[in-house]
């Protein structure tokens, strides 16, 4: 038994795919849940984990088709909650980065509604990680930021450039794809040179993971080329040189040092 007993509804962090990378609390849950309310970043093989009798509810886009309303899902869980049901709601990474968990708890927060937070592994450490790829380095990064690459309507982005093109601080940007042109041409013109290594990482530690590296002047013609499939991690900066070095090693033991040090990456 969880030396921590489970309020009604957990908000439970999903990590960026592998099923392996949740926390053991969280499969707890998962294992507990009666209802499980999910969105599209949660990878099949997470869904596998979830109890035959537990009732799956999705809240995700599909064939076009919007999400459900924020408002919509802040109500489903306030009901299913004061139905009795011990509710898990499903979240890709970490529910409180960029994931709208925080809206979710406030809400069930307003009505009196126990709940806890489980954390997940937020894809810019999962996807990074499962590469190769360290997000701080001594000597390389001193920082990283994690910043939202979306803008409603395809607007500008409303980012501070100057900030943000600092060549001692590894980026990592969400939902970034689709304007990785726009991301690409204002860090440059800030100042970051145009050479800083960047990468597209599409379906982190999925087996489908892809890696696309480039120099950050090229990225948005590489990425666009490789045709990635989403969800697609935006990293920029001098960290991306040690992948090289330190790709994750291949899952078999007894091989010698050089084999086990074979990049997954393509
Ligand atoms: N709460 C999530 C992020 C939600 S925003 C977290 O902590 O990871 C959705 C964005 O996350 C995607 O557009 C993509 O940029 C990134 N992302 C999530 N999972 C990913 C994965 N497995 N591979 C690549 N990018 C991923």
């Amino acid at each position: 038994m969880s030396p921590h007993p489970a309020p009604l509804v957990s908000l439970v962090g999903a990590g960026p795919g592998d099923p392996e990378l949740i926390a053991v609390r969280a499969l707890r849950r998962i294992e507990a849940a009666e209802v499980v309310v999910y969105d599209r970043l949660v990878s099949d093989q997470i869904l596998d984990l979830v109890p035959a009798g537990a009732t799956r509810i999705y809240v995700g886009k599909a064939n076009g088709q919007h999400t459900l309303p924020q408002d919509e899902i802040n109500d489903l869980l306030v009901k299913l909650a004061r139905a009795g049901h011990r509710v898990v709601r499903l979240k890709g990474g970490d529910p409180f980065i960029f994931g709208r968990g925080s809206e979710e708890a406030e809400y069930l927060a307003r009505h009196k509604v126990p709940y806890e937070v489980i954390p997940g592994i937020t894809a810019a450490s999962g996807c990074t990680a499962n590469l190769g790829i360290p997000l701080t380095h001594r000597g390389l990064a001193t920082g990283v930021r994690f910043v939202t690459g979306h803008c409603r309507n395809d607007i500008d982005l409303e980012l501070n450039w100057d900030s943000l093109a600092d060549p001692d601080t590894t980026l990592v940007i969400y939902m970034g794809l689709a304007n990785v042109t726009q991301i690409a041409e204002r860090l440059i013109a800030a100042g970051l040179p145009p050479d800083t290594p960047a990468a597209a990482i599409a379906q982190g530690t999925l087996p489908a993971q892809r890696l696309c590296r480039s120099r950050l002047a090229d990225l948005p013609r590489v990425a666009t080329e490789a045709r990635l499939a989403a969800p697609v991690l935006i990293v920029i900066g001098r960290v991306l040189a040690l992948a090289d070095v330190l790709a994750a090693p291949v899952e078999a033991p007894g091989l010698s040092d050089d084999r086990t040090r074979t990049a997954r990456h393509g």
